[in-house]
């Protein structure tokens, strides 16, 4: 069998699967010979027996035995040694970094004969006694599952009892003091003393690491990330550094590059006389790496190397963890790091041009969401607001909302529709749902690299922190302002991540500087960096993507738009609209009309209307292909509702005031009405049940065609019949559309080449899709409807019904509404296009759902062999960025 322990000198970067992102990344530095302090990881393969079987595997504790034993040898101490003790860290560490998610211990193989002498051998009983209250602590609350606030207690007690506000200004008889409670209250909570025997501390650490896995904020985190719930989390088991050892030690975090702007130059906080947890944790604000160089300029001096060649050797920004004891520097972490969406333009349009990357590689680093980010509003500066208080720009965008002060009511008042802003001293893991629910987050504790920072930058919330002139009160939920004025709960704030500011009450917010890019308002090169970013990347995209990007648009406004943005066609124009209004009236007519010529007579009303909006798509999109959808829905949508109508009809009758065209009305509401309308009278159905209806469509759209064309300009008409089933459906219609197009190119004596293509948005369509293929041009792919009839979902219900629920229990990561389901939709996409392309080899293939526009939906559609995807205006930059991903 596969061992379940390896070494840091036998593994490599590539190996994420299998030791997790930290324990590869550690084994890379290991064998480039960066100082990491020795240790091994155990498997992520171990992990995911314990969660199967509820054990570990047979062998593991055997293994770690072993390897314990090596590194005992190495290190020249044992674990529990009484005399000089070898004192080692636990840490998760999954293939996906998950921020804070999981749990650590440190200093295991401390007890009460080993404290004794590590004061010993260091010479230092403070910081043996500390690492001992810290280890109790640890224990305590990850292993034994008590509530830190019993340890937390005991500190503050400890503090008042000395006057002191910091934990530094504690002294040995304190933190022994403090050991001593902590041991207490392992006995009284958890009904067993805490183990002096070291092996068995470290099998507990390491099965708590495993259970953390499971642990409701680390599958909340998994599922807003999509990162699947079966990989579990490797173990790192490494020698301590002790950045706690006085003013000549400290830990730290750093970043090649800055991780909120891609600014170049090294960014990072440090916090001296500490252990690394204090630095993510925020609890005391950090120094910069500046101010190390001051303090300790031979260690900065090292890590300023090390972050050169780690940036060199992975190619990319990364982020480090370091720790510094008694003057010596080790690292004890690194990975490529976490960024925000501006950082990833600009870091991926800069590593390219410092020649770094490549073109593909600099394109596979930037995302669509990312895009889609960078094109949110934020706050118009000068417009009167004053910043009552600046933190740091952890996490850029334009938050408003109302300040809330804990996560419950945080997530509570979202639910009821009130935006509202996470003002925190600093949040923990514990607050993940509050940050998920908030618009922003807010907190006067720690740095960029606060736990807030990270896993808001990770989410793409907006986030300032470190607000140090706010004095936060999460109890009395309010906060006090420099000038002494206090904001309760419920008042608005606005916070500019991308400035660190925080205002009261709301803030104007303007176009972000990307869209007026894509609308062409402003030249690139005069832009600010992230725009020239940008650009560039989309240049690339363009380039070298294979995928064709339109836009779902029925309007001329938004058609120009989409072509601002890059739209090279539409791929949906819904007629809907085009019946709305005051043309309302002409549809109750028609559906009141009694015979073909009473028809008729409203007919040559809506179809010079019609032909209007459809000369001025066609004029937006200048000679693109424009896909006009004939009617679709159920035409009790363009009747008053049955209740009202109803009403209205009894107290005319009632008053004497009988309406001959009411009750008539009425009669036809009650007609049409259905029990599921989305299954029922509409589309190409309606198409058939009202005879001349969509012929009337197709020659309005053939007539603008024509008269654009006469005018000089260039149109591609392409019609499409929606919610067909079978051929025969469509071979009804496309003789009826086929014949107005006879009579239009006669009447207007102009070259017109027309398509006519229906969507496969059934089922029974897609299962047919050879058949239909020989009626069709083309096939545009109703994914919307794809998936409400082939998982038999309500589209219109049920994501604020049972969908959470299916969220929860994992039995899909995301809605298949906004990604496609591969497996089950996307088969039948892939069986029609292949059957489709069998019959008709030149068969143009689209996808017009909302899925055209979700980034990973992009990726199927790119490989499924697509001809193109539509999706909104605002959404097709996006779409082409991606489609250019897909390529490379
Ligand atoms: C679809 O069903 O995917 C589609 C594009 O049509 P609509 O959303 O208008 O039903
Ligand atoms: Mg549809």
């Amino acid at each position: 069998m596969a061992p379940f322990v390896h070494e840091f000198e036998s593994g490599s970067k590539e190996q994420k699967d299998l030791l997790g992102g930290k324990g590869a990344n550690l084994a890379e530095m290991t064998r480039l010979g960066i100082p990491v302090p020795p240790g091994f990881t155990i498997t992520t393969d171990a992990c995911r027996h314990y969660l199967a079987h509820g054990e570990a595997p047979e062998g593991l504790w055997g293994e770690v035995e072993a390897h314990v034993a090596t590194l005992e040898q190495r290190m020249g101490r044992r674990l529990g040694d009484p005399g000089d003790p070898l004192l080692v860290s636990v840490r998760s560490g999954a293939k996906f970094s998950m921020p804070g998610m999981m749990e650590t211990v440190l200093n295991v193989g401390l007890g009460d004969a080993a404290v004794e002498g590590l004061a010993h051998q260091t010479g230092d009983p403070r910081f043996a006694w500390d690492s001992y209250r810290r280890l109790l602590q640890m224990y305590g609350k990850t292993v034994l599952g008590l509530d830190g606030d019993l340890f937390e207690d005991a500190i503050d007690a400890a503090k008042r009892a000395r006057g002191v506000t910091a934990d530094v200004d504690l002294d040995v008889d304190d933190l022994r003091g403090l050991a001593a409670r902590f041991q207490e209250v392992i006995l009284r909570e958890s009904g067993a003393p805490f183990p002096q025997e070291p092996l068995e501390q470290l099998r507990a650490a390491v099965v708590a690491v495993f259970d953390s896995w499971n642990s409701d904020r680390a599958a909340l985190y998994r599922r807003r990330e999509r990162i699947p719930a079966d990989l579990g989390t490797a173990v790192n088991i490494q020698a301590m550094a002790f950045g706690n050892r006085g003013a000549d030690s400290g830990s730290g975090v750093a970043f090649t590059r800055d991780p909120a702007t891609g600014e170049r130059g090294t960014y990072g906080d440090y916090l001296p006389d500490a252990q690394g947890e204090d630095v993510v944790a925020g609890v005391r604000n950090t120094l910069t790496l500046a101010d190390l160089e001051r303090i300790d300029p031979a260690s900065y001096r090292e890590l300023l190397e090390i972050m050169a060649r780690l940036e060199e050797h992975y190619r990319d920004m990364c982020d480090i963890e370091f720790t510094i004891e008694r003057g010596r520097l080790w690292m004890l972490q690194t990975r490529v790091g976490k960024r925000t969406a501006e950082a990833a333009f600009r870091i991926a349009t800069d590593l390219l041009e410092e020649g770094v990357i490549t073109e593909e590689e600099a394109l596979s680093r930037v995302t669509g969401e990312q895009l889609a980010q960078l094109m949110f509003p934020h706050f118009v500066h000068g417009g009167g607001a004053e910043a009552v208080a600046t933190g740091m720009a952890a996490s850029p965008g334009a938050a408003v909302g109302q300040a809330v002060f804990d996560s419950d009511t945080a997530v509570r008042m979202t639910q009821e529709g009130t935006p509202v802003i996470l003002v925190r001293r600093e949040t923990t893991p514990d607050d993940l749902h509050g940050m998920v629910a908030a618009r922003g987050i807010l907190t006067s504790r720690g740095g960029k690299t606060s736990h807030a920072a990270v896993v808001a930058r990770g989410m793409g919330r907006t986030c300032v922190c470190g607000a140090e002139a706010l004095d936060v009160d999460t109890r009395a939920g309010c906060l006090t302002l420099p000038d002494g004025t206090v904001v309760r709960q419920g008042e608005t704030i606005s916070i500019d991540g991308s400035t660190g500011e925080v205002f009261r009450g709301e803030v104007d917010v303007a176009p972000s500087p990307v869209v007026r890019y894509f609308e062409g308002e402003v030249d690139p090169q005069d832009a600010p960096p992230v725009v020239r970013a940008v650009h560039r990347m989309m240049e690339v995209a363009d380039r070298r993507r294979r995928l064709r990007v339109r836009a779902n648009a029925d309007n001329a406004a938004d058609a120009a738009r989409a072509a601002r943005f890059g739209a090279e066609g539409i791929g949906l124009a819904r007629t809907e609209h085009m019946f709305l209004g005051e043309r309302r009236a002409m549809v109750e007519r028609l559906i009141l009309a009694e015979g073909d010529e009473e028809r008729q007579v409203v007919f040559d009303e809506l179809l010079p209307l019609q032909r209007r909006d459809f000369v001025e798509l066609f004029e937006a999109m200048g000679g693109r292909p424009v896909t006009v959808r004939l009617l679709d829905p159920p035409l009790h949508e363009f009747l008053p509702d049955l209740t009202e109508l109803s009403v209205r009809v009894a107290i005319e009758d009632e008053r004497g005031e009988h309406s001959e065209r009411d009750t008539a009305l009425l009669r036809a509401v009650l007609r049409l009405h259905e029990q599921n309308p989305m299954l029922g009278l509409r589309g190409v159905r309606l198409g058939l049940a009202i005879p001349g209806l969509f012929a009337m469509q197709a020659r309005a759209v053939l007539e603008a065609a024509a008269l654009v064309v006469e005018a000089g300009g260039q149109a591609r008409p392409e019609i499409m019949v929606p919610l067909v089933g079978d051929v025969r459906e469509l071979r009804a219609i496309r003789e009826e559309i086929d014949a107005a197009a006879h009579e239009v190119r006669v009447a207007h004596a102009v070259h017109l080449d027309h398509l006519v293509g229906t969507m496969i948005e059934l089922p029974r369509a897609a299962l047919t899709a050879g058949e239909i293929a020989q009626t069709a041009d083309f096939f545009s792919f109703g994914t919307n409807d794809l998936t409400q009839t082939t998982w038999g979902f309500s589209r219109d219900d049920v994501e604020s019904s049972f969908f959470s629920r299916y969220l929860e229990k994992g039995i899909f990561g995301v809605s298949p509404f906004e990604t496609i389901d591969r497996t089950g939709v996307g088969r039948l996409v892939q069986i029609a296009a292949w059957e489709g392309r069998q019959t008709r080899g030149d068969l143009k293939l689209g996808v017009c759902g909302e899925h055209g526009g979700d980034p990973e939906s992009i990726g199927f559609f790119d490989e499924s062999g697509l001809d193109y995807v539509s999706c909104s205006p605002f959404r097709v930059p996006v779409a082409r960025l991606e489609a250019g991903r897909c390529a490379v």
